[in-house]
Protein backbone atom coordinates (compact mmCIF):
# COMPACT_ATOMS: atom_id res chain seq x y z
CA UNK A 1 0.00 0.00 0.00
CA UNK A 2 2.17 2.80 -1.46
CA UNK A 3 0.07 5.58 1.23
CA UNK A 4 0.98 4.00 4.51
CA UNK A 5 4.31 2.87 3.11
CA UNK A 6 4.95 7.08 1.86
CA UNK A 7 3.60 7.77 5.58
CA UNK A 8 6.00 5.50 7.33
CA UNK A 9 8.99 6.91 5.01
CA UNK A 10 7.75 10.89 6.18
CA UNK A 11 7.96 9.52 9.80
CA UNK A 12 11.02 8.56 9.37
CA UNK A 13 12.72 11.33 7.77
CA UNK A 14 10.84 14.34 9.66
CA UNK A 15 13.54 14.42 12.16
CA UNK A 16 16.05 15.29 10.18
CA UNK A 17 14.55 17.67 7.95
CA UNK A 18 13.30 21.38 8.86
CA UNK A 19 10.32 20.80 6.76
CA UNK A 20 8.90 17.81 4.07
CA UNK A 21 6.87 18.93 0.91
CA UNK A 22 4.34 16.35 0.02
CA UNK A 23 0.83 16.81 -1.61
CA UNK A 24 -2.58 17.16 0.73
CA UNK A 25 -6.26 17.37 -0.90
CA UNK A 26 -6.80 20.70 -2.21
CA UNK A 27 -9.96 23.24 -1.89
CA UNK A 28 -11.97 20.85 -4.06
CA UNK A 29 -11.63 17.17 -4.77
CA UNK A 30 -10.28 17.54 -8.68
CA UNK A 31 -7.01 19.52 -6.98
CA UNK A 32 -4.26 18.64 -4.65
CA UNK A 33 -2.00 21.29 -3.37
CA UNK A 34 1.69 20.86 -2.01
CA UNK A 35 1.69 20.26 1.64
CA UNK A 36 4.43 21.63 4.32
CA UNK A 37 5.09 19.16 6.81
CA UNK A 38 7.26 20.38 9.84
CA UNK A 39 4.93 18.17 12.68
CA UNK A 40 4.08 14.52 12.92
CA UNK A 41 0.81 15.35 13.34
CA UNK A 42 0.46 16.81 9.61
CA UNK A 43 1.77 13.45 8.41
CA UNK A 44 -2.14 12.19 8.50
CA UNK A 45 -2.92 14.92 5.84
CA UNK A 46 -0.52 13.26 3.20
CA UNK A 47 -1.91 12.39 -0.38
CA UNK A 48 -0.68 9.83 -2.92
CA UNK A 49 -3.07 9.47 -5.95
CA UNK A 50 -2.95 10.78 -9.65
CA UNK A 51 -3.97 14.24 -8.75
CA UNK A 52 -0.03 14.84 -7.06
CA UNK A 53 0.57 16.56 -10.33
CA UNK A 54 2.67 19.52 -8.93
CA UNK A 55 6.41 19.31 -9.25
CA UNK A 56 7.23 19.99 -5.74
CA UNK A 57 10.77 19.98 -6.87
CA UNK A 58 10.58 23.92 -7.83
CA UNK A 59 10.91 24.93 -3.69
CA UNK A 60 13.97 23.72 -3.87
CA UNK A 61 16.51 26.59 -4.95
CA UNK A 62 14.77 29.10 -2.55
CA UNK A 63 14.92 26.91 0.78
CA UNK A 64 18.58 26.40 0.59
CA UNK A 65 19.20 27.30 4.05
CA UNK A 66 17.02 24.79 5.46
CA UNK A 67 17.14 21.13 5.34
CA UNK A 68 14.18 19.78 2.96
CA UNK A 69 12.39 16.60 2.36
CA UNK A 70 10.37 15.96 -0.79
CA UNK A 71 8.68 13.63 -2.33
CA UNK A 72 9.11 13.22 -6.36
CA UNK A 73 7.93 11.33 -8.94
CA UNK A 74 9.72 10.15 -12.35
CA UNK A 75 9.43 12.94 -14.04
CA UNK A 76 10.59 15.36 -10.92
CA UNK A 77 13.44 13.60 -10.33
CA UNK A 78 15.12 14.97 -13.34
CA UNK A 79 14.36 18.26 -11.60
CA UNK A 80 17.01 17.26 -8.42
CA UNK A 81 19.60 15.36 -11.20
CA UNK A 82 19.50 19.02 -13.22
CA UNK A 83 19.52 21.22 -9.93
CA UNK A 84 22.77 19.20 -8.93
CA UNK A 85 24.24 19.84 -12.27
CA UNK A 86 23.64 23.61 -12.21
CA UNK A 87 24.34 23.14 -8.17
CA UNK A 88 21.24 25.38 -7.62
CA UNK A 89 20.96 22.92 -4.44
CA UNK A 90 23.05 21.21 -1.78
CA UNK A 91 22.42 17.40 -2.57
CA UNK A 92 23.56 16.52 1.21
CA UNK A 93 20.73 19.04 2.48
CA UNK A 94 17.86 17.45 0.20
CA UNK A 95 16.19 14.11 1.44
CA UNK A 96 14.35 12.79 -1.81
CA UNK A 97 11.63 10.55 -1.27
CA UNK A 98 11.12 8.71 -4.45
CA UNK A 99 7.48 7.26 -5.71
CA UNK A 100 7.30 5.39 -8.74
CA UNK A 101 4.18 6.80 -10.60
CA UNK A 102 1.97 5.60 -13.35
CA UNK A 103 0.33 8.26 -14.72
CA UNK A 104 -1.09 11.58 -13.22
CA UNK A 105 -4.50 13.48 -14.01
CA UNK A 106 -4.47 16.97 -16.39
CA UNK A 107 -6.76 18.74 -13.76
CA UNK A 108 -8.06 21.08 -17.43
CA UNK A 109 -8.53 17.79 -19.42
CA UNK A 110 -10.88 16.25 -16.37
CA UNK A 111 -12.75 19.59 -15.99
CA UNK A 112 -13.03 19.66 -19.93
CA UNK A 113 -14.43 15.57 -20.03
CA UNK A 114 -17.13 16.87 -17.93
CA UNK A 115 -18.08 20.13 -19.17
CA UNK A 116 -16.78 22.31 -16.48
CA UNK A 117 -19.90 20.95 -14.33
CA UNK A 118 -18.78 21.42 -9.96
CA UNK A 119 -17.18 18.07 -9.13
CA UNK A 120 -18.41 16.48 -6.05
CA UNK A 121 -15.75 13.69 -5.54
CA UNK A 122 -13.20 11.49 -7.71
CA UNK A 123 -12.23 7.85 -7.56
CA UNK A 124 -9.60 6.35 -8.80
CA UNK A 125 -11.08 2.43 -9.74
CA UNK A 126 -7.88 0.61 -12.35
CA UNK A 127 -7.53 2.17 -15.44
CA UNK A 128 -10.43 4.76 -15.03
CA UNK A 129 -11.80 7.87 -12.88
CA UNK A 130 -15.26 8.22 -11.82
CA UNK A 131 -15.91 11.60 -11.23
CA UNK A 132 -19.06 12.78 -9.67
CA UNK A 133 -21.54 15.78 -10.67
CA UNK A 134 -24.42 17.10 -9.96
CA UNK A 135 -25.26 15.10 -13.38
CA UNK A 136 -24.10 11.90 -12.17
CA UNK A 137 -21.08 9.70 -11.71
CA UNK A 138 -18.97 9.77 -14.83
CA UNK A 139 -16.42 6.83 -15.49
CA UNK A 140 -13.79 8.18 -18.07
CA UNK A 141 -10.10 6.07 -18.80
CA UNK A 142 -7.42 7.69 -17.15
CA UNK A 143 -5.45 7.60 -20.60
CA UNK A 144 -8.12 10.29 -21.99
CA UNK A 145 -7.19 12.67 -18.74
CA UNK A 146 -3.37 12.38 -18.54
CA UNK A 147 -0.97 15.40 -19.76
CA UNK A 148 0.86 14.43 -22.54
CA UNK A 149 3.91 13.96 -20.65
CA UNK A 150 2.67 10.59 -19.09
CA UNK A 151 1.68 9.01 -22.67
CA UNK A 152 5.18 9.11 -23.34
CA UNK A 153 6.75 9.03 -19.96
CA UNK A 154 10.27 7.15 -20.23
CA UNK A 155 11.29 7.69 -16.35
CA UNK A 156 8.31 6.62 -14.17
CA UNK A 157 10.81 5.59 -11.42
CA UNK A 158 12.93 8.19 -10.07
CA UNK A 159 16.29 8.85 -11.26
CA UNK A 160 17.50 10.03 -7.90
CA UNK A 161 16.23 9.53 -4.37
CA UNK A 162 17.12 8.61 -1.21
CA UNK A 163 13.98 6.46 -0.32
CA UNK A 164 11.81 4.75 -2.57
CA UNK A 165 8.42 3.95 -1.97
CA UNK A 166 7.73 0.88 -3.63
CA UNK A 167 9.06 -1.09 -6.47
CA UNK A 168 10.54 0.16 -9.11
CA UNK A 169 8.78 0.08 -12.84
CA UNK A 170 9.61 0.08 -16.07
CA UNK A 171 8.53 2.28 -18.83
CA UNK A 172 6.45 0.44 -21.19
CA UNK A 173 5.99 3.37 -23.52
CA UNK A 174 7.69 3.45 -26.96
CA UNK A 175 11.30 6.11 -27.27
CA UNK A 176 10.24 6.86 -31.25
CA UNK A 177 6.89 8.13 -29.88
CA UNK A 178 8.61 10.70 -27.26
CA UNK A 179 9.08 13.71 -29.99
CA UNK A 180 6.08 11.97 -32.57
CA UNK A 181 4.15 15.52 -31.59
CA UNK A 182 6.66 17.70 -32.27
CA UNK A 183 8.04 16.09 -35.75
CA UNK A 184 4.13 15.75 -36.96
CA UNK A 185 4.03 19.54 -36.28
CA UNK A 186 7.13 20.54 -38.28
CA UNK A 187 5.13 18.62 -41.13
CA UNK A 188 3.18 21.93 -41.47
CA UNK A 189 4.57 24.96 -43.64
CA UNK A 190 6.60 27.80 -42.25
CA UNK A 191 3.58 29.79 -43.08
CA UNK A 192 0.66 27.53 -40.92
CA UNK A 193 3.11 27.49 -38.21
CA UNK A 194 3.36 31.22 -37.49
CA UNK A 195 -0.28 31.45 -37.85
CA UNK A 196 -0.47 28.46 -34.97
CA UNK A 197 1.92 30.23 -32.93
CA UNK A 198 0.47 33.74 -33.15
CA UNK A 199 -2.74 32.34 -32.70
CA UNK A 200 -1.93 31.02 -29.45
CA UNK A 201 0.35 33.89 -28.30
CA UNK A 202 -2.02 36.37 -28.97
CA UNK A 203 -4.09 34.94 -25.76
CA UNK A 204 -1.44 35.28 -23.35
CA UNK A 205 -1.66 37.14 -20.91
CA UNK A 206 1.73 37.71 -19.27
CA UNK A 207 0.72 36.38 -16.06
CA UNK A 208 4.34 34.59 -15.88
CA UNK A 209 2.79 31.30 -13.97
CA UNK A 210 4.70 30.02 -17.02
CA UNK A 211 7.71 31.02 -15.25
CA UNK A 212 7.27 31.23 -11.98
CA UNK A 213 6.26 27.54 -12.08
CA UNK A 214 9.11 26.13 -14.08
CA UNK A 215 11.30 24.51 -11.83
CA UNK A 216 14.73 26.19 -13.93
CA UNK A 217 13.60 29.36 -13.95
CA UNK A 218 15.06 30.55 -11.17
CA UNK A 219 16.08 34.05 -11.88
CA UNK A 220 12.93 35.00 -10.72
CA UNK A 221 12.82 38.54 -9.54
CA UNK A 222 15.51 39.74 -11.80
CA UNK A 223 14.07 38.57 -15.12
CA UNK A 224 14.46 40.61 -17.84
CA UNK A 225 10.89 40.07 -18.76
CA UNK A 226 10.36 42.60 -15.84
CA UNK A 227 12.87 45.00 -15.99
CA UNK A 228 11.26 48.69 -16.93
CA UNK A 229 14.30 49.12 -18.85
CA UNK A 230 14.80 45.78 -20.41
CA UNK A 231 16.93 45.89 -24.36
CA UNK A 232 15.11 42.45 -25.09
CA UNK A 233 11.19 43.10 -24.67
CA UNK A 234 8.63 45.73 -23.44
CA UNK A 235 5.69 45.12 -20.98
CA UNK A 236 3.71 46.31 -24.22
CA UNK A 237 1.19 43.66 -24.43
CA UNK A 238 1.27 43.31 -28.04
CA UNK A 239 1.48 40.01 -30.26
CA UNK A 240 5.76 40.92 -31.27
CA UNK A 241 6.41 41.36 -27.36
CA UNK A 242 4.37 38.25 -26.33
CA UNK A 243 6.90 36.42 -28.58
CA UNK A 244 9.39 37.90 -27.53
CA UNK A 245 9.15 36.94 -23.82
CA UNK A 246 8.53 33.28 -24.82
CA UNK A 247 11.24 32.86 -26.95
CA UNK A 248 13.60 34.05 -24.06
CA UNK A 249 12.24 31.99 -21.88
CA UNK A 250 12.57 29.00 -24.02
CA UNK A 251 15.92 29.66 -24.93
CA UNK A 252 17.18 30.08 -21.16
CA UNK A 253 15.54 26.76 -20.77
CA UNK A 254 17.61 25.29 -23.90
CA UNK A 255 19.10 22.24 -22.42
CA UNK A 256 17.81 22.47 -19.08
CA UNK A 257 14.30 21.78 -19.52
CA UNK A 258 13.64 18.58 -18.29
CA UNK A 259 9.70 17.83 -19.11
CA UNK A 260 7.94 18.30 -16.45
CA UNK A 261 5.55 20.13 -17.94
CA UNK A 262 4.60 22.70 -15.15
CA UNK A 263 4.54 25.73 -17.49
CA UNK A 264 1.99 24.27 -19.64
CA UNK A 265 -0.07 22.97 -16.64
CA UNK A 266 -0.24 26.22 -14.75
CA UNK A 267 -0.97 28.72 -18.00
CA UNK A 268 -4.63 29.97 -17.35
CA UNK A 269 -4.99 30.31 -21.06
CA UNK A 270 -4.11 26.57 -22.09
CA UNK A 271 -1.14 27.73 -24.13
CA UNK A 272 0.51 24.64 -25.31
CA UNK A 273 3.89 26.50 -24.25
CA UNK A 274 5.58 23.31 -23.20
CA UNK A 275 5.92 22.19 -27.56
CA UNK A 276 8.06 24.95 -27.96
CA UNK A 277 10.59 23.29 -25.16
CA UNK A 278 10.61 20.43 -26.56
CA UNK A 279 11.26 21.26 -30.15
CA UNK A 280 14.42 22.71 -28.69
CA UNK A 281 14.88 19.82 -26.53
CA UNK A 282 14.65 17.81 -29.45
CA UNK A 283 17.02 19.98 -31.41
CA UNK A 284 19.31 19.78 -28.58
CA UNK A 285 19.26 15.69 -28.37
CA UNK A 286 20.19 15.62 -32.33
CA UNK A 287 23.02 18.07 -32.03
CA UNK A 288 24.65 16.93 -28.76
CA UNK A 289 22.89 13.74 -27.96
CA UNK A 290 22.00 15.13 -24.68
CA UNK A 291 18.59 14.94 -22.65
CA UNK A 292 18.88 17.01 -19.35
CA UNK A 293 17.96 16.08 -15.88
CA UNK A 294 19.28 12.39 -16.63
CA UNK A 295 23.23 12.38 -15.08
CA UNK A 296 24.62 14.23 -12.21
CA UNK A 297 27.75 14.25 -13.71
CA UNK A 298 27.13 15.83 -16.98
CA UNK A 299 27.69 19.16 -17.58
CA UNK A 300 24.56 20.91 -19.86
CA UNK A 301 26.05 21.22 -23.06
CA UNK A 302 25.05 25.69 -22.97
CA UNK A 303 27.45 24.96 -20.32
CA UNK A 304 30.26 24.88 -22.23
CA UNK A 305 31.98 26.08 -25.50
CA UNK A 306 33.89 23.93 -27.81
CA UNK A 307 35.29 25.74 -31.54
CA UNK A 308 33.82 21.76 -32.50
CA UNK A 309 31.36 20.37 -31.32
CA UNK A 310 31.52 16.60 -31.22
CA UNK A 311 28.22 15.02 -32.36
CA UNK A 312 27.04 18.55 -34.27
CA UNK A 313 27.84 18.00 -38.00
CA UNK A 314 28.45 21.49 -38.65
CA UNK A 315 28.80 21.32 -42.82
CA UNK A 316 24.82 20.02 -42.44
CA UNK A 317 24.12 23.43 -40.00
S1 LIG B 1 5.58 11.80 -16.69
FE1 LIG B 1 5.89 9.76 -15.82
S2 LIG B 1 6.59 10.08 -13.73
FE2 LIG B 1 5.75 12.02 -14.48
S3 LIG B 1 3.65 12.06 -13.77
FE3 LIG B 1 3.62 11.19 -15.84
S4 LIG B 1 3.84 8.96 -15.58
FE4 LIG B 1 4.38 9.93 -13.63
S1 LIG C 1 1.09 31.20 -18.11
FE1 LIG C 1 0.10 31.34 -20.13
S2 LIG C 1 -0.91 33.32 -20.13
FE2 LIG C 1 0.57 33.36 -18.44
S3 LIG C 1 2.45 34.22 -19.36
FE3 LIG C 1 2.60 32.01 -19.54
S4 LIG C 1 1.76 31.54 -21.57
FE4 LIG C 1 1.10 33.61 -21.05
S1 LIG D 1 10.06 24.87 -19.36
FE1 LIG D 1 8.19 23.83 -18.72
S2 LIG D 1 8.58 21.66 -19.03
FE2 LIG D 1 10.58 22.71 -19.08
S3 LIG D 1 11.36 22.59 -16.98
FE3 LIG D 1 10.23 24.52 -17.17
S4 LIG D 1 8.15 24.05 -16.50
FE4 LIG D 1 9.16 22.09 -16.90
Amino acid sequence: MTLSKLKELVQQVLPEVDVLIGYKQGFDPVHATPAFVTKPEQINDLIWNPLCVHNLCSYLPFMKDKKVGVIVKGCDSRTIVQYMQEKLIDRTKVRVIGIPCRGVISVNKVLHAVNHQPIESINFEGGNLVVKTPEGPKTIPMDEVMPAKCSICQYPTPLNYDHLVGEAIQSDKPKEKVFEDIKEFEKLSLEERRKYWEKEFDRCIRCYACRNACPMCVCQDQCLAESRDSHWTSQRDDLTEKYMFHMIHSLHLAGRCIECGECERVCPMEIPVAKIKKKIGMELKELFDYVPGINPEDTPPMYTFKAEEATIQEHKL
